[in-house]
């Protein structure tokens, strides 16, 4: 094996690579546009195009793709040889205008109406600012993704404009204190969950394969209720599988750092360093690839989806966020934060944006998946709220409420062994329960799904705190006294907004309750939370810091909606299969084996009452009945459904209650058949597979 620190990068067109076989020029011309974000000067793109073919043949790439991230979770990619006929003979060429533009002739790609199948011109645009890559033989080129008309077609760009509008807006306030920076950096660490199985019993379940969840399955006698699988020591088959991944995501300059097993059986973390947001949205989808890839080298199968098996804990992302000016990070609160005027200007404006635009913030991590998990207790509540930890906690009340701040002091820790050292202990504890906490110098956003690309909360996060900063330059440009102005300006922002602050616990019964009472919107569903995006104000946010179009913002949020209801009546579809299919016959030939059984007892022990068989045959005879009519009233709701948008209120209002009827069904059944009987792997067999 190669050193890591040779292995990391390698196969990335990084810094040292462009430094070392680029014209110097060219180098620095590129490197302004990457870390500075100057427009990029399209002469020098024949110069780039040549050497990164070079660098990836010599990787022994034979393809280029332009890589892209439509509007799915997913990313696309199209790929297209070097080779060239050139006097007879072949070359090997990737032009400048190779690598600036793409045309994939993608049709397909949701867009809502904004490209028609009969005039589906896209365009695939190189984005300098994420660094090309070799994988499998083919050099990836990461791209944004527009229609010929101009709009986006992707998540990608309106990720790079949010990252801009941040930039630009955050500049012009801090320049009111004084301070100058060339430009400000987004960044993001998300944190993975995701369940390991073996891929033998993943083959055997028709919903797991076309669903990427269980929609049947009665709960296993030990489900994670000895909290013995957290942080638990790792299953050689799952830390080869671990160390395997490593490899490849570092290969690829993902520096994946921390991993454990996490609550559910199979079920585990994976949180690389973080960096800066485009970066992380890109390294993200590709590990979201690779864990599945990998997986299938191990004969396992690595499940994304937000809830795969009920009644145990299911698989969120966190977005860990904050604000970098070179080095320093604008959410560091120093030692004394109530004299850090800019800081908790900073945190006000955040404040404010998550308490006004608390709706967008809910609607953009809504899917099918994630709605199992949002409000269950064992992810943040659907209600938006934010948690600042005792310090700031105590810190904004003395502002708000008039209370003395006494500063907490960082104390040296010890647990009272001589041998054993000292260690300091944060100034604020943890709390995992809130959907967007503040942990010691960044914010964590938690209600995102393990599935969803990490694009769309950082697009929404990005342009509602631009636009709290856009609001607080504009109040406090030209102020006399400006400590003084900012100040009053700070504490009005805390106070308008202080309902959003909840430093308790979020998964308490009372919280509802009170989040209700302080206005807060608590909404279950997709169905309920996509509405958000139609809201004027919230498409005015957009609109204002030229993220979006409204065109576009509608158009997405009618992309949710189908999706959510696609899903839905895949699910359905799927439940209806297995019933009709596996199911219902199983359970009624094992009835027929029953009544069997009861008549040669019949005969030879006429004595016996045969309680057990006849009690077993008449319950499952009657279960399997009762079946049919759901599965039939399913499948009439199903056929009432008619591909729009508006289908989402169907899928949540009646066919999801009308699968869950039949899960109940089903899961009695399971638990009266015998063991040989049920025709697929139970929990049991699922959830502690990975030997
Ligand atoms: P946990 O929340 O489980 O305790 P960690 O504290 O290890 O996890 O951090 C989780 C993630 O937060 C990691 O991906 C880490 O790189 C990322 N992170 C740390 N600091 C920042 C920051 N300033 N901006 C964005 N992400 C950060
Ligand atoms: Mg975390």
């Amino acid at each position: 094996m190669k050193k890591i620190t040779e292995l990391y990068a390698s196969n990335v067109f990084g810094d040292e690579v462009m430094k070392n076989s680029l014209p110097k020029e060219v180098y620095l011309s590129l490197k302004r546009t990457v870390e500075e974000g100057e427009p990029i000067d399209t002469s020098i793109a024949s110069a780039v195009a040549n050497a990164m073919k070079d660098w990836a043949v010599l990787k022994g790439a034979t393809h280029y793709t332009h890589w892209f991230q439509p509007l799915t979770d997913l990313t696309a990619e199209k790929h297209d040889g070097f080779l060239e006929p050139s006097g007879g003979k072949a070359i090997l060429r990737l032009s400048g205008k190779d690598l600036i533009v793409g045309e994939p002739d993608a049709s397909s790609f949701p867009s809502d109406g904004m490209r028609k199948t009969s005039a589906a011109r896209g365009y695939t645009a190189w984005d300098p600012t994420s660094p090309a890559f070799v994988k499998e033989k083919t050099l990836y080129i990461p791209t944004v993704f527009v229609s010929y008309t101009g709009e986006t077609l992707d998540k990608k760009a309106p990720l790079l404009k949010s990252v801009a509008a941040l930039d630009r807006q955050l500049r012009r306030l801090l320049k009111l204190f004084g301070v100058e920076c060339r430009k400000i950096v987004t960044t993001v660490g998300p944190e993975q969950e995701y369940f390991l199985i073996d891929e033998g019993v993943y083959r055997k379940r028709r919903d797991l394969i076309l669903t990427g969840r269980t929609l049947v399955g009665a709960p296993p006698a030990r489900g994670q209720e000895m909290d013995d699988h957290y942080f638990g020591a790792l299953k050689t088959r799952v830390s080869e599988y671990m160390h395997d991944l490593d490899e490849t995501l570092w290969s690829l300059g993902i520096c994946a750092k921390s991993e454990h097993n996490e609550v559910a059986p199979a079920q585990h973390e994976l949180a690389p360093v973080f960096t800066a947001t485009n970066v992380a949205v890109d390294n993200n989808q590709l590990m979201m690839e690779l864990m599945q890839k990998v997986a299938r080298r191990h004969g396992l199968v690595c499940l994304l989806h937000e809830k795969p098996f009920a009644g145990v804990n299911g698989s969120g992302k966190h977005n860990n966020w904050s604000l970098f000016a070179g080095e320093k990070n604008l959410l560091d609160p120093g030692e004394k934060p109530q004299h850090n005027l800019q800081f908790l200007l900073i945190l006000a404006c955040i404040l404010s944006a998550v308490d006004t635009y608390q709706g967008i913030l809910r609607a953009c991590v809504a899917s099918a998946g994630n709605d199992h998990r949002l409000g269950a207790a064992e992810a943040p509540p659907a209600i938006v709220s934010v948690y600042l930890g005792d310090q700031l906690g105590a810190l904004v009340d003395s502002i708000v409420l008039g209370k003395t701040y006494v500063p907490k002091e960082a104390v040296p820790g010890s647990i009272g062994v001589p041998e054993s050292p000292i260690f300091p202990i944060d100034t604020t504890d943890r709390n995992r329960t809130s959907p967007f906490a503040f942990t010691g110098n960044k914010f964590e956003f938690r209600m995102l799904g393990a599935s969803a690309s990490v694009a769309d909360p950082n697009i929404v996060l990005n342009t509602i705190v631009a636009d709290a900063f856009s609001d607080a330059a504009d109040a406090l440009a030209g102020e006399k006294d400006f400590a003084g102005a900012c100040k009053r300006y700070t504490e009005a922002l805390f106070k308008a907004h202080y309902r959003i602050i909840f430093n308790y616990n979020g998964y308490g019964p009372d919280w509802e309750t009170e989040a209700g009472r302080r206005g807060l919107l608590n909404h279950k569903t997709t169905a309920d939370a996509a509405g958000e995006w139609f809201k004027r104000e919230n498409i005015d946010v957009f609109v204002r810091q030229g993220v979006f179009t409204e065109k576009e913002v509608i158009a997405r949020a009618n992309i949710v909606l189908e999706t959510y209801a696609k899903t839905i009546r895949i699910e359905a579809k799927t439940l209806i299969e297995m019933m009709r299919q596996e199911v219902c016959p199983a359970v009624g030939s094992y009835v027929k084996r029953l009544c069997d059984t009861i008549a040669a007892e019949e005969k030879i022990l006429p004595e016996i009452a045969h309680k057990c068989e006849i009690f077993l045959a008449k319950e499952l005879a009657e279960l399997n009945d009762r079946m049919f009519c759901s599965v039939q009233h399913l499948e009439e709701e199903l056929g009432r459904m008619r591909g729009l948008p508006a289908d989402a209120r169907r899928a949540a209002d009646i066919i999801l209650p009308a699968m869950e009827e039949i899960r109940a069904l089903s899961d009695r059944m399971e638990t009266l058949c015998a063991a040989d009987v049920w025709p697929f792997p139970t929990y049991e067999d699922i959830l502690y597979s990975v030997k």
